[in-house]
């Protein structure tokens, strides 16, 4: 449980206090394909009260391991998410941040995973990575379409 003492904040309302979290990335139940996450979250979030709330604020990054979705190779994504929260505190004595954090991940998380902006992918028709090296298919491919256009024509 990774948890601001509301009763703290209470003592001293209006008073922005800071509380740093490291969170183990296996209490977040982030289980994903193709996804590893070797570091905890840093979480660092602002937290005030006022008139019977609780405003937070927080910054959440980590290192994830994802798999490019061009080349298919692993590389590593520094993840930054964040949350911002108004929680009515009546009769609590503290906020869990936990799943705030969870959501800051999956708003966080890129929709197309690329190791590089500008990956080259891997050839469709060799496998070969063209970041690496680059084929002949590409010229073959063209030449073989030259062919099939040249057939065409001498059907007429
Ligand atoms: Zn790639
Ligand atoms: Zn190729």
């Amino acid at each position: 449980m990774y948890r601001i003492p509301v009763e703290q904040l209470k003592e001293a309302p209006g008073q922005k206090r800071v509380y740093n979290f490291a969170i183990d990335a296996s209490s977040l139940d982030l289980a994903e394909e193709g996804v590893t996450i070797d570091e905890p979250f840093r979480v660092r979030t602002e937290a005030a009260y006022s008139d019977g709330k609780v405003f937070m604020r927080g910054f959440v990054s980590a290192k994830v391991g994802l798999v490019c979705g061009r080349c298919l190779s692993s590389f590593s994504y520094p993840l930054a998410g964040g949350f911002e929260e108004e929680i009515e505190v009546e009769g609590r004595t503290a906020l869990d941040v936990t799943e705030l954090v969870r959501e800051s991940y999956f708003t966080g998380f890129p929709l197309k995973p690329l190791c590089h902006p500008d990956c080259l992918g891997l050839c469709p028709r060799c496998g070969e990575d063209l970041n690496q090296k680059q084929c002949d298919c590409r010229r073959e491919h063209l030449d073989h379409r030259l062919l099939v256009l040249k057939k065409l024509l001498d059907q007429n």
